[in-house]
């Protein structure tokens, strides 16, 4: 793989003095903690809302009357939240809208997951998202989510966190007897019904059946008061036990699971923090879902985003239906996801002139999709003119990236169903290594520089960027020149370069 074409980039930290350097690092520190803490989307949820509630954001509930600068937390189901910074301009110019998805891949329990065999209790899962199911076994895993008994109660679950909880795991077969499976393809060599995880072998003796079964089920029941029945309404996931940590003998990286995407929630929720009195009004939404196609009601193919712009409307006292069309058509929008950082381990799958590297800043993604940009939303020029604007005007590092080689692969985000309302969206994230893995690594300046962005997008943007000139000055059809070198200013250059 050679760089032709690309002169070689300075790195990102070059750019930055000693001060943005020690802001960079200091930013992270706090979202290392926000990595730890919120593992899955309620939990996510949860340390959202904290942060708004402490800042001064307040509940729908408690709003008399929408003014300028109100600030506000909406959330839905538990699994969706949303902060919203009531802007100056009239809601139907539009929203500026960052959207992040706080689900991400992992292992879910079934419905009735607990079962015994061969003197072991074990708990059956079935993985969420597009995971390597090879990565999952032979690692310490924690135990996250809910139960809601028949009676409306829930019960918070959290085992494997703190340093003397015991956790989970999920036995691996041994190199001597896997010569098998070591030749089978990757993707066959660890089966999904195998996943499942050790939670016990001591059993309750009075009983001639499901006798270690009923040992872990009586300890449920101490504990939280539910009976085997109740794990069918209940939302169980088990996830890496250990914490975020720096990454590299310089710290400059910080290794995680879940950084797809909480790396973006967390840096839009910081810069939606800062937004102060903007001229437009400010969404910074967090939804579930999009590891598995957005579906749900939690996910963003369903009438979330009409239904909440809808609400904040209403409080503002227009309840036009061609008002809530217009401000959703006007709006113009981020979707805050990871892309992939060119990795030195795995050349062949890059192509380096279009994809996005480590510390060189955030990352605007024209499109995804996958073969000839299939169920891409591919972003308008217009749009990503004004957000060069916009970024370089604000001092932040970004550079442009493409998933990978064409025809080698894909994916996607939420963009495709923000861009259905009308409104301009374009991906915007950070590039990460080991996507969609158990430790997900990213570089603290890309993390930093998302902040920035997301700030100076809440805060600046305007429709009217980049308009200083008009939209089409010329078309460009007037002839080719005939005989070469025609322009004096193209020999002046030549004769320049060569001196
Ligand atoms: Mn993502
Ligand atoms: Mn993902």
């Amino acid at each position: 793989m050679g760089e032709e074409g690309k002169k070689k980039e300075r790195s990102g930290w070059a750019k930055l003095d000693e001060a943005k350097i020690t802001a960079a690092y200091d930013f992270c520190s706090g979202y290392i903690d926000f990595l730890t803490a919120a593992k899955t989307e309620r939990e996510a949820v949860e340390q959202i809302s904290k942060a708004a509630l402490d800042k001064g954001f307040k509940t729908m509930d408690k709003i008399d009357e929408l003014q300028p600068g109100e600030k506000i937390i909406m959330t839905s189901k538990n699994k969706v939240a949303a902060l919203v910074i009531m802007g100056t301009q009239p809601l139907e110019e539009g929203f500026n809208l960052v959207v992040s998805h706080i689900d991400t891949p992992r292992l879910d329990l079934k419905a009735r997951p607990l079962y015994e065999a061969d003197g072991m209790a074990l708990l059956k899962t079935h993985y969420y998202g597009g995971i390597k199911k090879y990565q999952w076994p032979a690692m310490p895993l924690a135990l996250h989510g809910v139960i809601i008994k028949k009676d409306g109660q829930v019960k918070h679950v959290l085992v494997g966190e703190k340093a003397d909880d015991p956790v989970f795991t999920i036995a691996d077969l041994l190199p001597h007897l896997a010569k098998d499976q070591m030749e089978k393809k990757m993707s066959e060599a660890v089966n999904a019904e195998s996943l499942n995880a050790l939670v016990g072998t001591r059993p309750q003796v009075q009983r001639e059946e499901d006798v270690i079964k009923a040992f872990v089920m009586n300890l449920l029941q101490d504990r939280y008061g539910i009976e085997e029945d109740d794990l069918v309404s209940a939302e169980l996931q088990l996830v890496p036990a250990y914490p975020a940590r720096e990454v590299g003998m310089d710290r400059s990286m910080v290794g995680s699971f879940g950084q797809d995407d909480r790396v973006c929630a967390y840096t839009a929720l910081q810069a939606a923090l800062e937004v102060d009195a903007p001229a437009r009004t400010v969404i910074c939404l967090f939804v579930d879902k999009e590891e598995i196609g957005s579906a749900g009601n939690t996910g963003l193919k369903s009438l979330m985003i009409e239904n909440m712009v809808a609400e904040i409307m209403h409080k503002a006292g227009k309840n036009e239906y061609y008002s809530l069309r217009q401000a959703l058509s006007s709006s113009h929008a981020l979707s805050a996801d990871v892309n992939a950082a060119v990795d030195p381990n795995y050349p062949d799958v890059f192509e380096k002139m279009n994809c996005s590297f480590m510390s060189q800043g955030v990352v605007l993604t024209k499109y995804t999709g996958s073969r000839g940009k299939s169920d891409s939303n591919d972003a308008n020029p217009e749009f990503i003119a004004k957000i060069r604007q916009l970024f370089d005007e604000a001092g932040v590092i970004w550079q442009v990236g493409e998933l990978g080689k064409v025809d080698i692969g894909g994916g996607g985000t939420v963009s495709k169903y923000l861009a259905h309302y009308g409104m301009e969206v374009v991906d915007c994230g950070v590039a990460l290594l080991s996507m969609h893995s158990p430790f997900e690594v990213a570089s603290k300046l890309d993390v930093y520089m998302a902040f920035l962005a997301y700030k100076a997008f809440m805060q600046k943007f305007s429709p009217r960027m980049a308009a200083s000139k008009p939209a089409t000055e010329k078309r460009g059809d007037e002839p080719w020149p005939k005989s070469t070198p025609v322009s004096p200013k193209w020999s002046e250059r030549l004769a320049e370069q060569r001196k």
